[in-house]
Order: C-alpha cells, then structure tokens, then sequence
C-alpha cells in the first residue's frame, strides 16, 4: 500500500484507518508571506487575510483537496484502508 500523502495509519476494530495531512490556521499564519506563497500561490498578504476571516468564521484546519468528507473544524473524518486500496490497487 502507498502512503501518499496520508500521515499516519492507526488500528480501530480491526480496521486499518487512515488520515489525511492537515494543518492549523493557527500554524499558518506564524508562516511568512513568502512561505504561504510558495504553498498556495497567489499574494501572500492575500492568503493570510484569507486565513484570518476562516479563523474567525471558526474553521481551524486546512486540509488535503483530496480528503472526501473533510471538516474544517475536526479535519480528516479518517478514511478506511479499504477505500485507499481500492484506489491504488
Ligand atoms: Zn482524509
């Protein structure tokens, strides 16, 4: 199985569960303007300003685009190995 850009596998009931990347606003907004730029394009006062109205709308997490079901606030619901092998298979 490939990890992708899945950070860490944990084992519930028997279950392989797996987790998407995901970082905090909180984190992101100590980065530089360059720093946000590099990541996601675009005119880094822009990103954090962007960043600052999801902080204060509540959102906490930035999250994979490939995370089916991802939560701004809890972030990556986790996702059943079964599913991931199936797209890699
Ligand atoms: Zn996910």
């Amino acid at each position: 199985m490939r990890k992708g850009d899945l950070t860490h596998i944990t084992l519930n009931q028997s279950k392989m569960t797996t987790y998407h990347l995901e970082t905090k606003i909180e984190t992101l907004l100590c980065w530089t303007d360059s720093e946000l730029q590099e990541v996601f394009g675009g005119f880094g006062p822009d990103i954090r300003l962007e960043l600052r109205i999801r902080l204060a709308a509540g959102e906490k997490k930035i999250g994979s685009i490939d995370c089916q079901g991802f939560d701004p606030v809890t972030g990556c619901p986790g996702h059943e190995a079964k599913e991931v092998l199936d797209g890699t298979a």
